[in-house]
């Protein structure tokens, strides 16, 4: 098989790097990066791409209708409208403290949907 070089930004820092990654087919032979985060973001990103996901959901007996919540740990790129659509369907109950666990191992990742501000019962 023939290599290739493949590129891809770099969003671990604001530098915003241009990472050169050389693949013989699915194997990543090397990775020209401004640093080693770089190169492990270029591995991460072609092997199990994650992020971090913030959100809303619907809350009931508050003052706002909606509550802030962010994911536990970063999120499969590939799952993320499924989480949307788990998060659109979610319901909470009022009252919530910043950094409760509104929702627990979603979609059986093992990472919890937490609430990022508190909301007291109206
Ligand atoms: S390669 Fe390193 S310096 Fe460049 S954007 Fe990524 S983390 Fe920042």
């Amino acid at each position: 098989m023939e290599t290739e070089v493949q590129r891809m930004i770099c969003i671990t820092c604001p530098k915003g790097c241009t990472l050169e990654i050389l693949r013989d087919g699915d194997v990543i032979v090397d990775v020209k990066a401004g640093c080693k985060r770089g190169k492990d973001y270029a591995h991460a990103e072609l092997t199990d791409p994650r992020r971090m996901i913030a959100s809303s959901v619907v809350i009931e007996g508050a003052l706002h209708p909606l509550l802030p919540v962010y994911t536990s740990a970063p999120f499969p790129k590939p799952r993320i409208h499924e989480l949307m659509q788990t998060l659109r369907a979610a319901k909470v109950q009022a009252p919530v403290k910043m950094g409760d666990v509104v929702l627990e191992d979603v979609l059986g990742t093992g990472i919890n949907i937490i609430a990022s501000r508190d909301m007291t019962r109206i």
